[in-house]
């Protein structure tokens, strides 16, 4: 590592606040002596050997959890722009301030996303008929990595059912939506679409079934219904 990107882990990692270029030698002291006590390792306010690969190592860990939260930073344990890019979009989908360091309420979202995401699978054949990915946001990756929320899988089933009552192909225009595709959409501010709890089924007359027949088939299965039948689809949501 560099000097500076010694200094830009300290601040990646925080172990100090400032901004790289007011960090003076007094705050420097201070941060690597930080950075040492939670290390566990020789405390002397001094980046040496030791010091720098236990701040590597925690660079490291952070890249690995920004991944596995679906960023895509190079997992070489120095900091950088790539590395900082992905901290501001993670605390940016969480709602915490974009500061770009890994403190305690960044640290924790960041563990419990890593978390949860390795036990979600986004291209898992959930039903019959339905995979995950036919339900990710259509952003296209401009705000989300797809999937800000998972998908409920009742409503999966739920779809399943329709579409094995109706025997016809539900193609999913709209499914999870993150909080800024769902503004672009214009999307009411409260949508379950936010939830991961509702999807848009387009309907083709070609098939034999109108917009009222498609969303009377929801509603048999406990969905509820919004029909556009201008636009030729139905929103079916599952509230419980
Ligand atoms: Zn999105
Ligand atoms: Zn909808």
């Amino acid at each position: 590592m560099t000097d500076l990107q010694i200094k830009q882990a300290l601040i990646l990692c925080y172990f100090t606040t400032e901004n790289l270029d007011t960090i003076d030698d007094k705050t420097f002291g201070e941060a690597v002596t930080a950075a040492q006590t939670s290390g566990g390792i020789a405390v002397d306010g001094i980046a040496g050997a030791e010091t720098v690969a236990m701040l590597s190592e925690r660079v490291r860990s952070i890249q690995m959890n920004l991944n596995k939260a679906g960023n895509n930073c190079p997992i070489d344990g120095l900091p950088g722009p790539l590395t900082d890019q992905a901290v501001k979009a993670f605390q940016h989908q969480n709602g915490l301030i974009e500061d770009g360091m890994v403190g305690t309420l960044t640290e924790s979202a960041l563990n419990q996303t890593a978390i949860s995401n390795a036990l979600f699978n986004p291209d898992e054949q959930v039903t019959e008929h339905f995979n995950m990915r036919e339900f990710q946001c259509e952003c296209g990756g401009r705000y989300c990595n797809g999937f800000p929320v998972a998908v409920n899988r009742i409503l999966i089933e739920k779809l399943e059912m329709v579409r094995q009552f109706l025997d016809i192909p539900l193609v999913i225009s709209s499914g999870v939506r993150c909080e800024e595709l769902n503004r672009e959409v214009g999307g009411v501010w409260d949508s379950y679409h936010k939830l991961g709890r509702a999807a848009d089924v387009l309907v083709y007359e070609s098939n034999g079934y109108r917009v009222d027949d498609v969303a009377d088939a929801g509603e048999k299965f406990g969905l509820k219904t919004i029909r556009y039948y201008d636009q030729r689809f139905v929103h079916f949501q599952y509230n419980d």
